[in-house]
Formats: structure tokens, C-alpha cells, sequence
């Protein structure tokens, strides 16, 4: 394993201090969730308000109310499907973005059904009034209704975007293939915005209605450009990350060592990653995520990756000066999660990048303990550096080596090898079937949910 390369980044702890990002506030949650529900209460009585008893009166315009209520709640659930993935500062601290993008594939789909039912039923309902066929009634409402089109290629657009996110059909697919057919989901709801206040009931001649319901989406877009557009420009230009090396640490496993200006005032935490978009002429266009394994100092700091497809392979080629864009950083996998001074961090395969990083950010006088597994010694990621660490703040580490049917993690066993397990908070990091595995057998050995950390590499 070479590590020559990287002895500048691999000072035990920073000399100056380095600028943190802020802890994650809970009370963001409350606030947010609350003002969500308010949002919610809000539309259903916008779309209760458009509608009279005598509307209502008939089965065809049942129909037509119950539609229009559909494409209300569509609008609003699309709304906070877009705000959950927008990495909104804040949220991203205060929820982590593997469970904000779990909450945005939950919600996402609702807002695609309500949709559909609005067209179905909108379309049923008109076609009832004019006594016409359903299929002539689409047309022309299609034709000639101001802003109808634009609704009509959005809805295409975003069945389009839910069906490449369907289970099956994603993993069949590319994850760039699926990414930009998800990128047109913006295009979809601006197409279908100009329809909404034109030809909604809620808002044809409700000025105020109109004006909530277009600063719910100019905020959204505010926040979709802010957090995902401007800061990352803002962050890449004022820091200039490039590439200074590449370093093979495995067959399969390279360290990425990066120089930029002022890296100390980059706020983040070790365990936390970035979206990395390597500027060469073949991976400009893609975005991957890696966690640090090692903290910014003074102008480097470092990632380590596995080679598990193309993209990840290529880094092993690419050359010094590549310049680098960042979006980040991200993530909830940080010291300051910690709610004592015991930890045990416990990681699988490259799952030990993160760690690395989160131990050269906890407290020195904290009490550590290392559990790193693989299925041999040669594939312990950055096992050197990480017990010379351990050892210097006079931690524990263990080494579970050999073949999944061999070794069991359980809660007894990780009660037999450190009898203050219930005390500690854990770290995980590894495949997802690992960490669940050691999240079970830690909840058996008495360590609390709130207390059990962990980063899934998997999105
Ligand atoms: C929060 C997080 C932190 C990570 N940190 C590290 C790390 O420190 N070291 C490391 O080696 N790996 C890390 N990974 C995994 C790494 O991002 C993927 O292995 C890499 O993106 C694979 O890309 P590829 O084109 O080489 O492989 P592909 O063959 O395209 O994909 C291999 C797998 O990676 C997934 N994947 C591909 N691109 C992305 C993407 N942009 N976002 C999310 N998943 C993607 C695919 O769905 C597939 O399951 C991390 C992943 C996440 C979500």
C-alpha cells in the first residue's frame, strides 16, 4: 500500500482549524414539516374554495371537481417531491440525504397517480358536460385550452421520469441514462406551471390564489438553483480543486489526492462527501459520489474509491491539474452525530473511506474503537493508516477477515469483544446488507436506535 504520496494530507490533526459545516438543528424538521402541512391545508381549501354546491350537483361535474382536486394535490406533492431532493442546506444537515431522496421516491410516485387521475378524470368530467366522446374531448382540450400543450409534453415528460425510476426498469438501466431522463422532470414542471394559473379554477381570477401558489414554485426554483446550482459554482470557483495524483492503494481500490485554495474554509466535516465531477474531456458530464478519506489540510485533502463500473475505474487514469467540480458537501455521517465520547466505528470494504476522514475529526480524548471486515487483509481499505491512528489515541482495533459464511456479527459477539458496546455510538459503513446486519446485532447488544450512525453507499 502506498502512502508516500499523500504525507502532506496526513498529518495527525489539522493546525489551523478548519471552518466545520453547521450541526444539523432538528427543529429545521419540525419547522419544515410544519410549514409543509400548512402548505397542504392551504391547496385543499383553494381547490374546496373553486368549487359551488351546484358544480357539484351532477355526476360529470363530481367528475370535474374531483379532477381538479387531483391536480391541486399533484402540483403540492410535486412541490415537496422537488424541495426533498433539492439538497437544501439545512435539511440535507439536519436529515442526511440518503433519507430525504428515501422520503422524495416515496412521495414522488403520489404526486404521477394524483396526475394521472387528473387527466383521467378532468377529461371524463368535460367530455360528460358536452355529451362527446372521451377521446375527441383530450383533443380538444388539448388544442385549445392557452398552455394545454405544454401540460400535455410535461405530463409526458414525468410519466417518462417515473417510469425510468420504476425498480425494474432502473436496474436495467445506466444510472446516467436514468439521471438525465430525470433532469427533464424541471422542464415537465415548468411546461405544466403556465397551465396550472391560467387554466386552474383555484387560480382563474383569484389574484392572491395565484400569487401563493406562484411563490411556492418561484421558492422552489430558487431553491433548486441556489443549493444545487449557484453554491457548487460558487464553492468550485473559489476553491479550484485539481487532481495532484492518483495513488493506487489495491488492485481494485485508488486514492484521489486533490489540492485547492483555501480548504480550510471549505465547510466540512470528516464522513461527509461530495458530488465529484471530473473535468476530462469523457466524465465532465457525470457527477459521483465519494466520501473523504482524509479531511482538508492545509491546501489537500483526499478520496478513495473502488473501482465498481466505468466511471470509478477511470479515475485510476486521470491525470495531475484535472480540474474538479464539487457539489457538497453532504451527509449526517459526522462526529458531532456522536452523543458521548465512545465510539465504534465499524466498517466493510471501501466502506472504511468515510471513517478514516470521521476519525481524524472526533475529540482526542475520545475513547475509539475499530471493527473493519473483509474477506482478507488485502482488502481492509487504508487498514495502515487507520491503526496507526487507532494506536496513537490508544484505541482498539479489530480485524474480521474471511469468507461471509465463516464470520457472524452478532450482538454477542460484539458484546464479547467490547463489553460497553450499549454505551458507545457506532459508525457503519459498508454494503447495505453489512450495515444492516451490524445495526441488528448492535440493537441486540443494547446500543439505541439514535445512537446507531450509518452511510449507505447506495442511493
Ligand atoms: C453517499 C455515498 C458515498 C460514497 N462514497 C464512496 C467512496 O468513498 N468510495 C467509493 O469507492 N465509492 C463510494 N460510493 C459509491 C460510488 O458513488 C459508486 O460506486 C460510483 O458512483 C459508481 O459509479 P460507476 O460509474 O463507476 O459505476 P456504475 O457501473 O455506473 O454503477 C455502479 C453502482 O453505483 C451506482 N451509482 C453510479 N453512479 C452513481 C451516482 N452518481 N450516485 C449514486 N450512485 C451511483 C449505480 O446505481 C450502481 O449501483 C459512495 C456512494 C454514495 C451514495
Amino acid at each position: 500500500m502506498s502512502t508516500t504520496a499523500l504525507r502532506p494530507v496526513h498529518a495527525a490533526s489539522p493546525r489551523t482549524p478548519r471552518r466545520l459545516p453547521r450541526r444539523g438543528r432538528p427543529v429545521v424538521v419540525d419547522v419544515l414539516a410544519g410549514a409543509a402541512g400548512l402548505g397542504l391545508g392551504i391547496t385543499i381549501a383553494l381547490g374546496i374554495g373553486a368549487q359551488s354546491w351546484q358544480s357539484v350537483s351532477s355526476p360529470a361535474g363530481l367528475l370535474t371537481a374531483v379532477g381538479r382536486m387531483a391536480g391541486l394535490l399533484s402540483g403540492y406533492a410535486m412541490i415537496v417531491t422537488v424541495a426533498l431532493s433539492a439538497r437544501i442546506g439545512p435539511l440535507e444537515r439536519a436529515i442526511g440525504q440518503d433519507r430525504l431522496i428515501r422520503w422524495h421516491r416515496r412521495l414522488g410516485p403520489w404526486g404521477l397517480y394524483l396526475l394521472l387521475a387528473h387527466v383521467i378524470l378532468i377529461v371524463l368530467g368535460y367530455a360528460g358536460v358536452a355529451q362527446t366522446g372521451v377521446l375527441a374531448q383530450l383533443w380538444q382540450l388539448v388544442l385549445t385550452y392557452q398552455g394545454m400543450l405544454g401540460a400535455a409534453v410535461g405530463t409526458l415528460l414525468l410519466l417518462m421520469a417515473g417510469i425510468s425510476s420504476y425498480r425494474r426498469a432502473r436496474r436495467r438501466m445506466r444510472y446516467e441514462t436514468w439521471w438525465a431522463v430525470h433532469l427533464y422532470t424541471y422542464l415537465a414542471l415548468l411546461l405544466a406551471f403556465q397551465h396550472q394559473v391560467q387554466n386552474g379554477a383555484s387560480f382563474a381570477g383569484h389574484p392572491l390564489a395565484t400569487l401563493w401558489w406562484t411563490a411556492l414554485w418561484v421558492a422552489l426554483l430558487a431553491a433548486v438553483v441556489g443549493w444545487r446550482v449557484a453554491l457548487p459554482v460558487a464553492r468550485s470557483l473559489r476553491h479550484r480543486i485539481r487532481v495532484v495524483e492518483v495513488v493506487r492503494e489495491s488492485p481494485d481500490v485508488v486514492s484521489v489526492v486533490l489540492e485547492g485554495r483555501r480548504l480550510d474554509r471549505l465547510p466540512v466535516a470528516g464522513g461527509q462527501f461530495f458530488q465529484w465531477r471530473f473535468l476530462t474531456r469523457g466524465e465532465w458530464w457525470q457527477a459521483h459520489p465519494f466520501s473523504l478519506s482524509h479531511v482538508p489540510h492545509e491546501h489537500r485533502m483526499r478520496i478513495t474509491v473502488k473501482d465498481l463500473g466505468d466511471s470509478s475505474r477511470d479515475l485510476a487514469a486521470l491525470p495531475a491539474g484535472t480540474p474538479v467540480f464539487i457539489e457538497g458537501p453532504y451527509g449526517r455521517f459526522t462526529a458531532d452525530a456522536a452523543t458521548g465520547h465512545r465510539v465504534l466505528l465499524v466498517g466493510a470494504g471501501v466502506g472504511a473511506t468515510p471513517l478514516r476522514s470521521l476519525l481524524q475529526d472526533l475529540d482526542e480524548h475520545a475513547d475509539v474503537a475499530v471493527l473493519l471486515r473483509g474477506s482478507d487483509e488485502a482488502s481492509l481499505v487504508l487498514r495502515d493508516e487507520i491503526a496507526e491512528e487507532v494506536e496513537r489515541r490508544g484505541g482498539r482495533m479489530w480485524e474480521a477477515l474471511g469468507a461471509r459464511t465463516r464470520i457472524t456479527i452478532s450482538g454477542e459477539s460484539l458484546r464479547r469483544a467490547m463489553p460497553d458496546i450499549a454505551d458507545r455510538d457506532v459508525f457503519v459503513c459498508g454494503p447495505d446488507a453489512f450495515t444492516a446486519t451490524v445495526a441488528t446485532a448492535c440493537r441486540a447488544a443494547g446500543v439505541p436506535d439514535a445512537r446507531i450512525h450509518h452511510e449507505s453507499f447506495a442511493f
